[in-house]
């Protein structure tokens, strides 16, 4: 009733991709930046539980899932604070990784979606990419969901060895 005469596209109401035939990345749409932060001034050791000071502040870049109303992909930047034990000598890190594991690039539902396709609906890589794109403007390289698939162990039912590594980074 309040959305009457806004141009809002039903379902089922054909819209052809405006980026179809698109074949340089750097011709997609320019991510949309969202900040996030994890920066803290003092954070308990790991270790020995005293509070400890901050070091610095890192930014990690999170490719997320977009949206598909502004048509541009997410790009997560968190900020998080990196702490120094002076009873222990060593550095860590604010925890980021309710985010995404240790180093990786893209945030833990942009993986989860990714790997469903491929073990749930049985999507080839190739394909499980370019839906990723097409419905959820997130752009990953067909070999990166192939990585996350085998690092799973869940592909064929073979028991893998390398399980851990999705979340130990
Ligand atoms: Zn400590």
């Amino acid at each position: 009733m309040a959305k009457e005469g806004f141009a809002v596209s039903g379902p089922g109401e054909y819209l052809p991709d405006a980026t179809e035939g698109i074949t340089c990345v750097e011709d997609l749409p320019k991510p949309k930046v969202i900040a996030r932060s994890r920066n803290f001034s003092h954070r308990p050791c790991p270790r020995c539980g005293k509070s400890c000071f901050r070091n610095r502040t890192v930014t990690r870049t999170l490719h997320d899932l977009g949206d598909l109303v502004s048509n541009r992909p997410h790009e997560i930047h968190l900020v998080y604070s990196q702490h120094q034990c002076t009873r222990c000598e060593k550095f860590f890190n604010a925890d980021t990784s309710d985010y995404a594991p240790p180093k990786a690039h893209y945030t833990r539902r942009v993986v989860s979606v990714a790997v469903r396709l491929v073990v749930e609906d049985g999507l080839p890589y190739q394909s499980a990419s370019w839906h990723l794109w097409r419905n959820h403007r997130v752009f990953v390289p067909y070999a990166t969901i192939q990585n996350w698939v085998e690092a799973g162990g869940k592909k064929g039912g073979r028991p893998s060895g390398r399980l851990s590594r999705l979340g130990a980074g």
